[in-house]
């Protein structure tokens, strides 16, 4: 039985950055509180929302979106009502719908999705049939004082209750960690950090990169049991080299994740961040050189401009090409040169966000590479778990704002929404986050 609602709905209007067509256009409307449209909704109290890079495609109105509707997909906030889906008694659905409370600190990610369906059981919960993009016309976004967050027992994570996801950390280790970590800091979990993780996790999983790690050839890399052939494999060839295209804030956080996997699991490596802005550059740069060894250790690092990390992975792969390419721009050039920089049998990661224009390179030159290629939006609800461990691991990171190596560079008032996208747009800033209390 379900219990009524937990929390009597809020009612009257509230402050929102809207986007209105055709492009450029942002306002801070008032409009009314979002209410509980169906039973597995809950209303979030938003805290903090941020800026992205990918609300900046319908900003410049190539979003193919028409419609006015709040901003914003990266959120944290405090649950003030929820649907009479969820109560105690609730069995055999995700455990959110038993154990979440009006009270609870959440953070969501940028899309919904059910939990329920063979689709998010395994994992790819980005592409839950059910789900939805916040900030966009088919769901409202966080980038308001209020948001209504559908399939919420499926979609959210309880900062309240760390019990409620898996983790390498014990539950008192959560529980400790939780209590010194910022909002702005667990805001990352929304959207960049397991963004960026996901790029890294997924390359280095890989089949192609086995031969590599495993130091087996291909295909005796799959299957450890098996003796007999002479392993050939020299230790040169076992070393991972790797470029990262696009050092935005999802393209660093794929870097620190990529540096702590292969750190962690003593593989020998060489990573070129690419990027041919420079103060993108010089944040990396800045980044790489905070980290302690232990999330670095093994390896060379290089933060170089387009025409410079051509050079260098010629020089650090003797001209075969990188083992990997993570590309975190999403755009044909960005590909392009992705594909000029992987080596035969190599794995091209993209986590940018492409658009209509056709994949810069055709069948005869991915048969001639062997070339794998992996797209697609992140499952973050999937890769909360690594990214919350990462995100305490890595505080001398994550824990800052305004500093060199902050991913974060500001925490402003709705009054400054027009003029922050307008710079970030430009790339005279960096993240910038909302206070919509403020
Ligand atoms: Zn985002
Ligand atoms: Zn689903």
């Amino acid at each position: 039985m379900a219990q009524p609602l937990a929390s009597t709905e809020l009612t009257g209007l509230q402050k929102a950055i809207r986007w209105h067509p055709p492009s450029y256009d942002i306002r801070v409307d008032e409009v009314p509180i979002p209410r509980i449209l169906h039973p597995d909704d809950a209303i979030v109290k938003v805290r903090l929302a941020a800026l992205c890079g990918s609300d900046l495609h319908i900003y410049r109105g190539h979003g193919g979106v028409n419609a006015v509707h709040i901003c914003g997909h990266e959120f944290i906030g405090e649950v003030v009502a929820l649907g009479s889906s969820f109560g105690e008694e609730v069995n055999g659905r995700p455990a959110l719908y038993s154990q979440l409370k009006v009270g609870h600190k959440i953070v969501s990610p940028f899309t919904s999705n059910c939990g329920e369906c063979s689709v998010c059981r395994l994992g790819y919960t980005a592409r839950c049939p059910e789900g939805f993009l916040f900030g966009s016309p088919a769901l409202d976004g966080g980038q308001a004082q209020y948001v209504r967050v559908p399939k919420a027992g499926g979609t959210l994570f309880n900062l309240s209750e760390p019990s409620t996801w898996s983790s390498d950390m014990s539950k008192t280790g959560r529980e400790t960690a939780l209590s010194k970590l910022s909002d702005s800091s667990l805001l990352v979990l929304a959207d960049i950090l397991p963004t960026g993780v996901f790029a890294a996790l997924q390359t280095i999983n890989h089949p192609k990169v086995q031969p590599v790690l495993t130091g087996r050839p291909w295909p005796l890399c799959f299957s450890p049991g098996i003796e007999g052939e002479t392993l050939s494999v020299l230790q040169e060839d076992r070393v991972f080299t790797a470029a990262i295209i696009g050092l935005g804030p999802v393209g660093v956080c794929a870097a620190i994740s990529l540096l702590d996997a292969v750190s962690t699991r003593s593989i020998p490596f060489r990573i070129i961040a690419i990027d041919p802005n420079e103060s993108r550059r010089t944040k990396m740069q800045a980044v790489y050189d905070t980290i302690d060894e232990s999330g670095k250790k093994g390896g060379d690092f290089a933060v170089l401009s387009i025409d410079d990390a051509k050079v260098k992975a010629k020089e650090w792969t003797h001209g075969v090409g990188c083992t990997a390419v993570l590309e975190v721009v999403g755009n044909p050039s960005a590909l392009s040169l992705a594909y000029d920089l992987v080596r035969p049998f190599g794995v091209i990661t993209s986590v940018g966000v492409h658009g209509e224009p056709p994949l810069p390179f055709n069948g005869r030159e991915v048969y001639g590479k062997n070339v794998s290629l992996d797209f697609g939006r992140c499952p973050a609800r999937a890769m909360f778990p690594p990214a919350f461990d990462l995100l305490v691991k890595r505080q001398d990171i994550f824990g800052g704002v305004g500093e060199a190596s902050s991913l974060i560079d500001s925490i402003v008032s709705f009054d400054e929404a027009a003029a922050s996208y307008s710079s970030f747009d430009k790339g005279e800033v960096g993240k910038v986050i909302f206070d919509p209390w403020k």
